[in-house]
């Protein structure tokens, strides 16, 4: 045997725990919501799986920033109060020791829009591999928006009842004849890999996805936001809600510093500090410091 194949002893001393320990999901293997007619979000794992008695997984933040501050940390010992002046000052790194691992199950459409965030670990379903089932995402009635006449990126209003009953039957026959199609040249041999290309985006995929806290943190700063499409949001939101009683302490202060929070430039200091409009010829930048005023109850 070569010498580089050669693996040193190590000795490896098994700690027990300092204290009580408890599951961080209760013992189960996977919470789950269901998202619209196939959807769904299931929390599959969690780092740290184990907390001390009494302790959420909001341990594991604080245990990494009393590392990294020391002895300064006796100034602020509140676990709370840690985490809220943390999440302030976007102290992050001590939010990636939480990690969590999800299953997805979610249209084309949606996912296209997912995996734009990079810093997630991320396995697919392979439509080379395996055959594509038949679910496909349909808005329900209420589901069908209009055109925004402000914003060009998006929808907002309902559609009139016989817009969104032709738009949901044409995507219901468009959908079961690219079925049929796809199916059609599985049978007549066509390789996996090429016979997908007819599918719709609407098509539902899944993977599994594995992400810390920090960028998960920031994947729902963008995707819980209202310009945001309606069915990411759908998503995001159930991710929160399984999430939140895990990290009860981090998830608040991610709503009060960060989500629910207002970003203001210096423009609008300004603005805000002498009581005079808004230095700008920029109609979105104007449209946006109204919305601001209105959230702030500023006339
Ligand atoms: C409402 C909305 C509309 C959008 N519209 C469009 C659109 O029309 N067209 C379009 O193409 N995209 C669009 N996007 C996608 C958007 O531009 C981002 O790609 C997406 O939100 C991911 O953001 P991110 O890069 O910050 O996230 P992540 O990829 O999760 O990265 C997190 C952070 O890590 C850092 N980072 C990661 N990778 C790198 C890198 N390679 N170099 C430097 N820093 C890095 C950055 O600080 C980044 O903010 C839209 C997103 C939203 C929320």
């Amino acid at each position: 045997m070569g010498r580089d194949s050669q693996v040193e002893e190590v000795t490896i001393q098994k700690k027990p725990p300092e204290s009580e320990v408890s599951d961080v999901m209760g013992g189960s293997a996977r919470w789950e919501v269901k998202i619209h007619d196939h959807g769904l979000v299931a929390l599959l794992d969690v780092m740290p799986r184990f907390v001390p008695v009494g302790k959420t997984a909001d341990f594991a933040i604080v245990q990494a920033a009393r590392v990294s501050y020391g002895e300064g940390t006796k100034q602020v010992n509140e676990d709370r109060g840690l985490i809220r002046y943390l999440s302030r000052h976007r102290h992050t790194t001590p939010f990636e020791m939480v990690e969590f691992k999800f299953h997805h199950v979610m249209p084309i459409f949606v996912a296209r829009q997912w995996i734009r965030h990079r810093t997630a670990n991320v396995n697919e379903y392979s439509a080379r591999y395996s055959v594509v089932k038949d679910r496909f995402y349909r808005p329900s009635m209420e589901g069908v928006r209009q055109q925004s006449k402000t914003n060009r990126q998006g929808g907002d209003e309902l559609a009139d009842v016989s817009t969104a009953e032709e738009f949901l039957r044409y995507l219901e026959e468009t959908e079961r004849a690219q079925y049929a199609g796809y199916e059609k040249a599985l049978e007549g041999g066509v390789s996996r890999e090429l016979a997908r290309m007819g599918l719709p985006l609407s098509v539902y995929t899944e993977w599994y996805w594995k992400i810390d806290l920090h960028n998960l943190f920031h994947f729902l700063s963008l995707r819980m936001d209202p310009h945001a499409q309606q069915e990411i949001r759908d998503y995001a939101n159930a991710m929160f809600a399984l999430i939140q009683p895990i990290i009860p302490i981090a998830a608040e202060a991610f709503l009060d510093y960060n989500l629910h929070s207002i970003r203001l430039s210096r423009l609008e200091i300004e603005a805000l500090r002498t009581g005079q409009p808004l230095v700008t010829d920029n109609k979105r930048e104007q449209a946006e410091w109204e919305e601001k005023k209105k959230r702030l109850d500023i006339k």
